[in-house]
């Protein structure tokens, strides 16, 4: 493979790993439902900690980060569930609660790894959380406190703490995506927070253990209620939703909401064990320059810049626009979720957000962006040549390079070209999404092209993006 389109391939690897390596997929809740769960959190904080509020659309927007490290992390998934049935004892109500003593206890016939960690991981998450917060990491705090919500949430889906989770042993096979994800997307508007406040947690292992057995209680009603939806509408459509939701949509509700509120209890013991630090004020306005002179700083960030590439356009199922600002320099922003507002090229934009180095190429993730105006002056490219536009310090930066086409591919995500004026070639990638035509483009034509430069990493090269029609220009025989 010539180019792998870096989400596309971690996706890809994503549904490669879950498909032929796992003996079962770690499924999440949709999104819709992490993202709800780690919003809502916020709105059981007690007063004294309202600073961490500024953050609270980062880790809204973070809060799936766990289930796409599956893609390269083989310990990830069984950190997402506890098939908490599998352990005889469980049903006699005294199963250990040490995961050293499971192991010596189990490990001779069962992985006890492989059949689900996650009330030990929320303990230790909440601890090393609590570890960033007293030493004022708040960069690595916030991203903790959206990873500590992904799996509190995965440990109040009934299906997540039982071996019968696809309902395969009881004939109920496909229920897991169904209820977790099909159901909660037709349903979004129903999910209620309760109003209790955040309380301090003495156990948060033992907490999460009894929260486990609770959820594990439903999972007998969820099999039931698939059984009845179909029997009304075998092939899944919107009666079976319908009566679906009928027969598990109150208790579904109840445990997400319990969700919000668990996790709000350990981020505010994991804030009181930290010794009650104080949140920091909103990250200073830094420039594109500076923040991609420093990817590695890992830190909240907030940017304002003009948008070179809107919202939509390279990409309509995430966020993946581009900004530029006085620095002369411009960055990734980027959200595996598109953005709620279009955004267009022109916009005058502030972005809060992480910023990170993602295989090469900076980008601001989970961000918060807000529009300060409309309508700005475009953003100049600069001219380079075709072997200058090969280059790092292009990174996001919106350029323009002219020369004649001298190698074509074609496939059905993206167009590829060669351009070279004679100083050597630069890579050309017309994504789908962007409905640039060059269907008319042949070797040996001479094109004008600007775009946002990028990183290949698997080839260890630069190309440029372009997103518009008037981006590229054939120019006349
Ligand atoms: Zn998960």
């Amino acid at each position: 493979m010539l180019w792998k389109y870096r989400r596309l391939c971690r996706e890809t690897a994503l549904l490669l790993v879950v498909i032929f390596c796992f003996p079962r997929v770690g499924w999440p809740w949709g999104w819709l439902a992490h993202r709800w769960v780690n919003q809502q959190a916020f709105a059981h904080l007690p007063a004294e900690m309202t600073g961490f509020e500024r953050w609270a659309k980062v880790v809204a927007a973070h809060g799936s980060d766990a289930d796409y490290r599956k893609a390269w992390d083989p310990l990830e998934s069984p950190r997402h569930w506890i098939d908490i049935d599998n352990f005889p004892e469980f049903y006699q109500g005294h199963l250990s609660h040490n995961l050293d003593s499971l192991k010596a206890r189990h490990g001779q016939h069962m992985d006890v790894y492989g059949n689900g960690v996650v009330p030990w991981i929320i303990a230790g998450v909440t601890e090393t959380l609590s570890v960033a917060m007293a030493a004022g990491d708040w960069g690595e705090a916030v991203l903790l406190a959206a990873d500590l919500g992904h799996y509190v949430a995965d440990c109040h889906q009934p299906l997540h703490t039982t071996r019968n989770y696809d309902g395969q042993l009881t004939g109920n096979k496909g229920i897991h995506l169904r209820y977790e994800i099909d159901m909660i997307r037709r349903n979004p508007d129903r999910l209620k927070a309760d109003p209790a406040r955040a309380v301090y947690v003495e156990e948060p292992l033992e907490h999460i253990f009894g929260t486990i057995r609770r959820t594990w209680s439903f999972v007998d009603s969820i099999m039931s209620a698939d059984c009845q939806a179909r029997k009304k509408d075998p092939v899944y459509g919107d009666d079976y939703y319908q009566v679906l939701w009928e027969k598990t949509g109150r208790f579904t509700t109840k445990q997400l909401s319990r969700a919000s509120r668990i996790l709000a209890d350990l981020w505010y013991t994991a804030w009181i064990d930290a010794g009650r630090p104080a949140f920091p004020p909103a990250a200073a306005v830094v420039t594109c320059a500076g923040l991609q002179a420093d990817p590695h700083a890992q830190g909240l960030m907030n940017v304002q810049g003009v948008v070179t590439i809107g919202s939509g356009v390279l990409d309509r199922e995430h966020t993946r626009l581009y900004i530029q600002d006085q620095s002369g320099r411009g960055i990734l922003v980027f959200d595996h979720d598109p953005v709620a507002e279009d955004i267009v090229r022109g916009d005058l934009v502030q972005v809060e957000g992480i910023i990170h180095d993602y295989r090469g190429i900076t980008e601001v993730s989970g961000p918060l962006v807000t529009v300060l105006d409309r309508g700005c002056a475009a953003v100049p490219p600069r001219a380079l040549t075709t072997a200058e536009a090969n280059d790092p310090e292009w990174d996001g930066t919106i350029i323009q390079v002219r020369g004649a086409v001298v190698f074509i591919l074609r496939q059905e995500r993206w167009t590829r070209l060669h351009l070279d004026d004679g100083s050597g070639a630069i890579v050309v990638l017309a994504w789908k999404d962007t409905e640039l035509d060059l269907r008319e483009v042949q070797e040996g034509d001479v094109l004008t092209v600007c775009g946002v430069g990028t990183y290949l990493a698997d080839e260890g090269s630069y190309a440029i993006l372009p997103g518009y029609e008037d981006q590229v220009v054939r120019e006349k025989d």
